[in-house]
């Protein structure tokens, strides 16, 4: 009531405002008087005031222009960079608020506006560094409100509930108005399946246009996978703020996510139009754009969207896998999907990246929202980078696990039940322990299973991410190997009803936590524990393997490189033992023993095209063609964009009487537009009359024939072909 009155003597008052007046009127949505506040001191002497001023009435260009006065007037003023950083940072422009948070810092040290201002910036990264800017902020001033809200927000990021609650309420006792406290509570409430309704209410009394606060909810909704519920509430946040742009936003980028494309481009477009236009917004409206480039391949399953240039080529073998993988999950998680699954494939990884924009996780190479999953293509990164069809059914696991659990599982729970799978298909697929998870393990970096998921969303060292990955994954197959795979799908069940990890494992393993992580911990030592203890022995001895490599010492380097591969087999990345061996068998001519290398580093998960070409001209020099198209098979599912690797498996195949092999073969030279189209139509015209198509094969000798009409040994085939139609007409 006294806060009513004042508000009203404020609203009245002819004399000059204060910017806190001005800023109060607004968090109570009173938005008319407090445009009219704002109004008022964009007509002060004071070019700081007026910077305000024109920002509340987000006429930010001007406000800019007034900050850049008032900072060039008063140099050592701490508080001008402070606010003008904060202005940048809501504009998108986070280098320079950064920038001017620094410069605040150095002219006031105990700024704890200043060390807000760096947190938040940090914050939009999912950089560690946000927690302990916003802890240095409540040092220097423990009062302040939205560095406990800020907290609050970040611990729920993690995962770490009870830290939010405490950071929200913290902020509650300061001040009843700290609306985006109310909302962490809110989201906690929803997040566990219970009523936000009281929360909710609070925020109304205080103002009922405040759209953040459902914006609040709906960003950790998503964050836990739930996007149709995230959708929901961005809808919430634009009806109470239709020009809280940021949630109009977030909402066309989540519709995206689930598949969409009408309503999305209408909610961007307004967005844009109306200034806003961060890199999310603009990305996502261009991704929109060049929707046009793909050709959609629709099954009753599944819809396939790929590269218009690339869509002939893959297709068959993404078709292959999506059916392959459906049916497997299907049995295996005893349930089946309501609709089809839609998988995009993205030829440009910058594509790709729009669609997990200010999503935790960098690098990933796919991403899946309920029944729609993104990935790149093969050809968006470098040869051998990635086994795709491993993604492929990583990211199907997804589609599976969030489905049978209505979204709510953790995080590293599903990621780490996806790692697992990618063995599961193949044990060559999957990637191999690198030397930064062998690191971690030995400095025993492994995270708490109750703590993992905060190593996926902030990671406190750069290659946690990928740690937490393969430590999720081994947890996964340590279950199935102690517990059996059933035991997972029992989990899965739990984590559906919303349990929490402690309770799971406690109830379906019938362990407490810190005693799981111990035996866990122990199984895996035993596993890995040798090399990770070796590492500087391997790491030291791979040196010297490369520098008798550069010195042609071929004795002693196969000497040293057998010793070396022993220490940590799974090495397959760049500059491996398994090809510098290769390499000094094949100078002193042993090429059986370098065929037998390289077989040993396929079989590991080694998988650069080139070495797998090498491999493969070897055992086909050896005799052993069946090998050799099992090597090339292999490059299907890591690089298919070649047409090189088409051509020689379909004339392996078709030559080992494989004529279904050889007509996919064959086919993607054909899709491929080769230089020589004859050539490969005619291939693929053999390889159906071998399977017995003949129409198909008539067709494609037409088609060599009208690329090179002598191609004499097409006409023969040609006429071969009309003389056994003949032949049947007169049966
Ligand atoms: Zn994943």
């Amino acid at each position: 009531m006294i806060l009513f009155v004042l508000l009203a003597a404020f609203a009245s008052s002819s004399r000059a405002r204060t910017v806190s007046e001005c800023q109060m009127l607004a968090r109570h949505g009173h938005n008319a008087e407090a445009q009219a506040c704002y109004q008022s001191l964009t007509g002060e002497r004071d070019p700081y005031l007026r910077a305000e001023g024109f920002w509340g009435l987000k006429m930010y260009q001007e406000a800019n222009n007034e900050f850049r006065l008032a900072v060039a007037r008063s140099d050592s003023n701490a508080t001008y960079r402070v606010r003008w950083g904060r202005l940048l940072h809501e504009r998108f422009n986070n280098r320079d608020a950064e920038g001017l948070f620094k410069e605040a810092l150095a002219r006031d040290p105990k700024s704890a506006e200043a060390y807000l201002g760096l947190a938040l910036v940090s914050a939009d990264g999912f950089d560690s560094k946000a927690i302990q800017w916003c802890a240095k902020a409540l040092e220097l001033d423990p009062q302040l409100i939205e560095a406990h809200e800020l907290m609050a927000n970040l611990a729920l990021e993690d995962s770490v509930t009870e830290e939010a609650l405490r950071q929200a309420d913290q902020a509650i006792q300061i001040s009843a108005d700290a609306l985006n406290a109310h909302a962490i509570h809110a989201a906690v409430e929803i997040l566990a399946d219970r009523s936000p309704d009281a929360w909710f209410a609070k925020i109304r009394a205080v103002n009922p246009s405040y759209g953040e606060g459902y914006a609040l909810v709906a960003h950790h909704l998503v964050l836990n996978r739930r996007y149709e519920e995230g959708v929901a509430y961005y809808r919430k946040a634009i009806e109470a703020d239709p020009q809280l742009w940021s949630a109009r936003s977030q909402l066309g980028i989540n519709l995206m996510r689930l598949g969409q494309e009408d309503e999305p481009r209408r909610q961007l477009e307004m967005c844009y139009q109306n200034g806003y236009r961060d890199a999310a917004t603009v990305n996502s409206l261009r991704l929109l754009d060049s929707y046009k480039n793909f050709a959609v391949i629709k099954a009753s399953n599944r819809i396939l969207k790929l590269p218009q240039k690339e869509a002939g080529v893959l297709a068959p073998y993404f078709e292959e896998q999506i059916d392959r993988s459906i049916a497997t999950y299907e049995k295996k998680y005893e349930m089946k999907l309501s609709g089809p699954v839609q998988v995009e494939v993205y030829a440009d990884h910058e594509d790709f990246a729009v669609r997990t924009m200010g999503m935790p996780g960098l690098g990933a190479l796919g991403v899946t929202f309920g029944q729609v999953l993104a990935m790149d293509s093969p050809s968006g990164r470098k040869p051998g980078d990635f086994n795709w069809a491993s993604t492929l059914w990583h990211e199907m696991s997804h589609v599976f696990i969030l489905t049978a659990t209505n979204h709510r599982v953790p995080r590293w729970f599903t990621e780490g039940l996806a790692v697992h799978e990618e063995t599961q298909a193949s044990p060559e697929w999957g990637d191999r322990i690198t030397p930064d998870v062998l690191l971690a393990i030995r400095d025993r970096k492994l995270l708490p299973v109750v703590d993992l998921d905060r190593g996926f969303v902030r990671p406190e060292y750069p290659s946690q991410v990928i740690v937490s990955y393969y430590e999720a994954g081994k947890i996964c197959d340590y279950i199935q190997e102690r517990w059996g795979a059933d035991k997972l799908l029992e989990m899965v069940h739990s984590f559906a009803k919303i349990e929490t990890t402690p309770a799971v494992i406690q109830r379906d393993l019938g362990l407490t936590a810190p005693d799981f992580d111990r035996q866990f911990w122990e199984w895996l030592n035993k596993d890995v524990g040798r090399e990770a203890a070796s590492f500087d022995d391997w790491r030291n001895g791979l040196k010297a393997v490369a520098q008798l490599a550069k010195e042609r010492q071929y004795d002693q380097l196969i000497q040293k490189g057998d010793e070396v591969r022993r220490l940590y087999p799974e090495y397959v990345y760049d500059a491996n033992a398994y090809e510098f061996m290769a390499e000094a068998y094949l100078a002193r001519g042993s090429r059986q023993a370098a065929a037998a290398i390289l077989a040993d580093y396929e079989k590991i998960g080694g998988r650069n095209p080139a070495v797998l070409k090498k491999l493969a001209s070897l055992e086909e020099e050896a005799g052993n063609s069946k090998e050799a198209a099992a090597t090339l098979d292999r490059l299907n599912y890591i690089y298919p964009n070649d047409e090189q690797l088409h051509r020689h498996l379909g004339d392996l195949w078709f030559a080992q009487g494989n004529s279904a092999g050889a007509i996919r073969e064959y086919g993607a030279v054909v899709a491929m537009q080769p230089k020589d189209k004859a050539s490969a139509e005619f291939n693929l015209a053999r390889a159906y009359l071998a399977a017995g198509q003949s129409e198909k094969a008539q067709d494609s000798v037409l088609q060599a024939l009208e690329a090179a009409p002598d191609y004499r040994p097409a006409q023969k085939l040609l006429l071969q072909l009309q003389d056994s139609a003949k032949g049947n007409d007169k049966r």
